[in-house]
C-alpha cells in the first residue's frame, strides 16, 4: 500500500485550522493546510477577538477557561500586530436583579479557580466613568483579554510553517473521505486524516452536519484613547446569546489598542446575506448608547457583518466524524471560536495521538449528534 503524502490535511486556514496546524506540527505531524481564500478570511476576519471565559455549561466553561489560559501562556510570543491586551471583562449589571446573577457568576468562577471582583455602582463608575449613571454594578474578570483575530491566525500558520507545515491558498476542496481530499481542479491530496475546519462551510464537504449560520454586525469607531478600559458586556448578553431562534442585540464593547472602540453585538438566524441590515445596526447602536450615551456621538469608521457557525446544543464539534474513519471535525464554535481555537487544537491532537486531554473531551465529540453511531478513532 502506498504511503499517504501527509499525516493530516486541514481544510480551512481560519483561526481554528491555523491552531490545529500549529499544534499538529508541534507534535511532529506532516501537515498541509488548504484554504480557498487567504489566511483568516472567514469568520476569523469578522470576529471581535474577545478571549472570554463563559459559564453557559460546564463543557463551555472547561473549553473557554482552558483556552484562555493557553492564550495567556502564549502572550509573550505573540507579535505586536496581534494586539493581545489582558484588559479583562466587566459583566455589567443594569439593576439589582442582575446583581443576583453577578453573585451567582462569582460563586461559580470562584469554585473553579477563576479570579473575579464584584463591583458596586461606585466601583464600576471609577473603572469605567463613561457608563451611564445608575448602573447597579458588575463582575470584573481580569484574566479575559482581547486580540486582533486575523493576525493571530497568521501568527499560528507561520509558526506551523516554521515547524514544517505546508500551506496551499486559493485551493478549494470539494470532497473529503477515505484519506483523500479532492480539489476543484480534480487533483487529490492523501493523508491519514482530514480535519474539516471550514467553519460555516463545513457542511458543504461533510454532509449531515447540523450547522446554521448566525449573522452578526460590528462597528468600529474613530480613535478615542482612554474612553474605554475593559471589554464591557451586559449581563443580558447571556439571554440573547442563548436564544436559538430569535434575532437579538446586546451591549458589548471592546477597547482597541489604537483607541478605537469596537461595538457589538447582534445575532440573527436565517439571514444569509452579508449586507448590513440597517434595522439591526440601529438596534445594536441604540442598545450601546443606552449603557454609554457618549457612544451615540462618536464617528464610525467601518461596519461589517460575519457569520458564526452554530450547532443545536451550542457546543463545538471536535473529534472523529462517525461517517468516515479518516475525517475529523473542528467546527461549530459559534461566537467563541477565537477564544477556543487553542483548546480545540490541543484536544483534537490528543484524540488523534491517543493522549489524555487536560479537559474531558466527550461533550464536544461529533458522535453526540448521531445517536446510536459509535465514532471510529483513527489510531
Ligand atoms: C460578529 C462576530 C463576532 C465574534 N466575536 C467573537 C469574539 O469576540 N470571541 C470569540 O472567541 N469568537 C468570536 N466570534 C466567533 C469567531 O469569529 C469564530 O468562531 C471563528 O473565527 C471561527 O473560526 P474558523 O477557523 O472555525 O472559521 P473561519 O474563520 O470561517 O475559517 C474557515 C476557513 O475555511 C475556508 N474554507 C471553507 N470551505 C473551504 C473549502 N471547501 N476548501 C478550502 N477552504 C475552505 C474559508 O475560506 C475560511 O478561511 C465572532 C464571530 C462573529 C461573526
Amino acid at each position: 500500500m502506498s504511503r499517504a503524502a501527509y499525516d493530516a490535511i486541514i481544510v480551512g486556514a481560519g483561526i481554528v485550522g491555523a491552531a490545529c496546524a500549529d499544534e499538529f506540527a508541534r507534535r511532529g505531524m506532516r501537515v498541509v493546510v488548504v484554504d480557498r481564500e487567504i489566511v483568516g478570511s472567514g469568520a476569523t476576519a469578522a470576529g471581535m477577538g474577545h478571549i472570554v471565559v463563559m459559564d453557559d455549561s460546564e463543557a463551555q466553561f472547561a473549553l473557554t477557561r482552558y483556552s484562555q489560559q493557553l492564550w495567556q501562556a502564549l502572550k509573550r510570543e505573540l507579535p505586536d500586530d496581534v494586539e493581545y491586551e489582558q484588559c479583562g471583562t466587566i459583566w455589567v449589571a443594569a439593576d439589582e436583579e442582575e446583581m443576583v446573577e453577578v453573585r451567582r457568576k462569582r460563586e461559580y468562577y470562584a469554585a473553579r479557580g477563576v479570579p473575579t471582583e464584584v463591583l458596586d455602582s461606585q466601583g464600576l463608575k471609577q473603572l469605567e466613568p463613561n457608563l451611564r449613571s445608575g448602573v447597579a454594578g458588575g463582575l470584573r474578570v481580569p484574566e479575559d483579554a482581547v486580540l486582533y483575530p486575523p493576525c493571530a491566525a497568521r501568527f499560528l500558520i507561520e509558526r506551523a510553517e516554521k515547524r514544517g507545515a505546508e500551506l496551499r491558498l486559493g485551493a478549494s476542496i470539494v470532497e473529503i473521505g477515505e484519506g483523500r481530499a479532492r480539489l476543484s481542479d480534480g487533483s487529490e491530496i492523501t493523508a491519514g486524516i482530514i480535519v474539516n475546519a471550514a467553519g460555516t462551510w463545513a457542511p458543504e464537504i461533510t454532509s449531515g452536519l447540523e450547522i446554521k449560520k448566525r449573522k452578526g454586525h460590528l462597528l468600529i469607531t474613530d480613535r478615542y484613547p482612554g474612553f474605554l478600559r475593559h471589554q464591557l458586556v451586559e449581563l443580558g448578553y447571556l439571554k440573547s446569546a442563548h436564544s436559538v431562534s430569535s434575532d437579538s442585540v446586546a451591549f458589548n464593547v471592546q477597547p482597541r489598542r489604537t483607541g478605537q472602540i469596537l461595538i457589538g453585538s447582534s445575532r440573527q438566524y436565517g439571514a444569509e446575506h452579508k449586507d448590513v441590515d440597517h434595522n439591526m445596526l440601529a438596534r445594536m447602536l441604540q442598545r450601546a448608547a443606552e449603557y454609554m450615551p457618549a457612544l451615540g456621538r462618536m464617528s464610525a469608521v467601518r461596519v461589517w457583518t460575519g457569520f458564526r457557525a452554530a450547532t443545536p446544543d451550542k457546543l463545538p464539534l471536535i473529534g472523529p466524524w462517525p461517517g468516515d474513519r479518516s475525517v475529523f471535525l473542528a467546527t461549530g464554535h459559534e461566537g467563541l471560536g477565537i477564544t477556543t481555537s487553542l483548546g480545540t487544537a490541543r484536544i483534537l491532537a490528543d484524540q488523534i495521538s491517543g493522549s489524555k486531554s487536560e479537559i474531558p473531551i466527550e461533550p464536544y465529540l461529533p458522535s453526540r449528534t448521531m445517536k446510536g453511531i459509535r465514532p471510529c478513532l483513527a489510531r
